[in-house]
């Protein structure tokens, strides 16, 4: 799409600091990080970022090429771990967001964990959430 900045990075259009390429995906560093390294992974070709009207395929060929750069940032960076946010947002062209995580990272109270929540909370969010998808 021509108005789409992420089509006009893949025809070099607007340039970028790239950190992997193939025939089908371009990861480059975020402009505009809130970490360093947070990277940016997309198909060259244009498809809309609402995950759910994707095909499984395009889906699953982002997060293998996702998962290359994540290794690529965990060997360069010396993290353990990368968070990853698909949140559609910002460009309508499907993305992913990579978040290298710095520091340790404790299974019992995950990063930037808020306070416990309510079980019985839970468990009605739960419930209202699986009610509605049986609609
Ligand atoms: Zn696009």
């Amino acid at each position: 799409m021509s108005d789409c900045i992420f089509c006009k990075i893949v025809s070099w259009e607007i340039p970028s600091i790239k950190l992997r390429e193939d025939e089908n995906f371009i990861a480059l560093l975020d402009i505009f990080p809130n970490t360093k390294g947070q990277a940016i992974v997309f198909p060259k070709k244009h498809y809309e970022s609402n995950i759910a009207n994707l095909d499984n395929d395009i889906i699953s060929n982002l997060m293998i090429a996702s998962n290359k750069v994540i290794n690529l940032l965990r060997k360069g960076l010396n993290v353990d771990r990368v968070g990853i946010i698909i949140e559609g947002m910002q460009v309508n062209h499907i993305h992913v967001r990579l978040y290298p995580f710095f520091g340790s990272i404790g299974f019992e109270n995950g990063i930037d964990a808020g306070p416990k929540a309510d079980v019985l909370e839970l468990q009605k969010l739960a419930d209202e959430i699986l009610h509605s998808t049986n609609r």
